[in-house]
C-alpha cells in the first residue's frame, strides 16, 4: 500500500513539554491532548470507558462489546480483536520465537509481559536466577552480620583482655608499693633497734657513773667519819689524860 500523499519534509512538530516528535501537525495535538492534558474526550456509549483517541474507541467498542475476532491466524484457527496480540500469536506460538530474554537465566519469552512476570518471581515458577541472587544477597547479609558479630565479640574479648591487663598492673604497682613500704618499715624498725640499744647503752653508762658516785660519796663519807671518830678518839683520850673524868657529850 503506497500512501497518497507523504509529509513534506520539513522540520519535525516538537512537544515542548517532552521529546514527542512527529511530522504531523494533527499528531502533536493529539499528543498533546492525551498524554500532557490527560484528556479522555471520547466516552464508550455502552460502558464507562473513556479514550483519548477515536481510534481507541472504535477499536475497544469492536473487541470488548461487538466480541469481533477480526485479525484470524493464517497458521490455525485463532482469531484476535486487535493486530498486536494476532502478531504475537504467529511469532510465540508459531515462529516459536522467544524475543525477550531474561537477564538472570535461560528463560526465554515470546510476551514481554511474561518476562515481566518471571522477573519479579523468585517463587517455584519464577526466575532461576532472582533467586539464586536473592539467596546469594540473604548469604552475604547472614556472613556479614556474622563478621560483625565475631568483630563485635573479639572487641569486647580485647577490651577484657586491656582491662585485666591494667588490673595487673594496678595489682603489681600496689604489691610494689606495699613491698616498699615493708622495707621501709623494717628499717624503721632497724634504726629504732639501733636507737633503743644507744639509748640502753646510754642509760647504762649513766647508771654507772652514778654508782660511781655514790660510791665515791660513800667513800668520802667513811673517810670523814673515820677522820671524824679518830678525832674523838684523839680528843677522849687527851681528856682521860687530863683529868681522868669522863667526857661529857656535846
Ligand atoms: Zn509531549
Ligand atoms: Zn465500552
Ligand atoms: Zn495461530
Ligand atoms: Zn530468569
Amino acid at each position: 500500500m503506497v500512501r497518497a500523499e507523504k509529509p513534506p519534509r520539513r522540520d519535525h512538530h516538537a512537544c515542548p513539554q517532552c521529546d514527542y516528535k512527529t511530522w504531523h501537525v494533527g499528531n502533536l495535538r493529539v499528543h498533546v491532548r492525551t498524554v500532557h492534558e490527560k484528556r479522555r474526550d471520547h466516552a464508550c456509549p455502552q460502558c464507562d470507558s473513556t479514550f483519548g483517541q477515536a481510534g481507541h474507541l472504535r477499536k475497544h467498542v469492536k473487541t470488548v462489546h461487538e466480541q469481533r475476532r477480526d485479525h484470524v491466524c493464517p497458521q490455525c484457527d485463532s482469531a484476535f480483536g486487535q493486530a498486536d496480540n494476532l502478531s504475537r500469536h504467529v511469532r510465540t506460538v508459531h515462529e516459536q520465537r522467544r524475543d525477550h530474554a531474561c537477564e538472570q537465566c535461560n528463560a526465554a519469552f515470546g510476551a514481554a509481559q511474561h518476562l515481566t512476570t518471571h522477573v519479579h518471581n523468585s517463587g517455584r515458577d519464577g526466575c532461576v536466577g532472582l533467586a539464586q541472587q536473592q539467596q546469594a544477597k540473604e548469604k552475604q547479609a547472614r556472613d556479614d552480620a556474622l563478621k560483625a558479630k565475631k568483630a563485635e565479640a573479639k572487641k569486647k574479648a580485647d577490651a577484657l583482655k586491656a582491662k585485666k591487663a591494667e588490673a595487673k598492673e594496678v595489682a603489681d604497682a600496689l604489691k610494689a608499693e606495699e613491698a616498699e613500704q615493708e622495707r621501709k618499715e623494717e628499717q624503721r624498725c632497724c634504726d629504732m633497734q639501733a636507737q633503743g640499744d644507744r639509748e640502753r647503752e646510754a642509760d647504762r653508762l649513766a647508771k654507772r657513773q652514778q654508782q660511781r658516785e655514790v660510791v665515791a660519796e660513800l667513800k668520802a663519807g667513811k673517810v670523814l667519819r673515820l677522820a671524824k671518830e679518830k678525832e674523838n678518839e684523839e680528843w677522849w683520850r687527851s681528856r682521860k689524860e687530863m683529868n681522868g673524868s669522863p667526857p661529857r657529850w656535846r
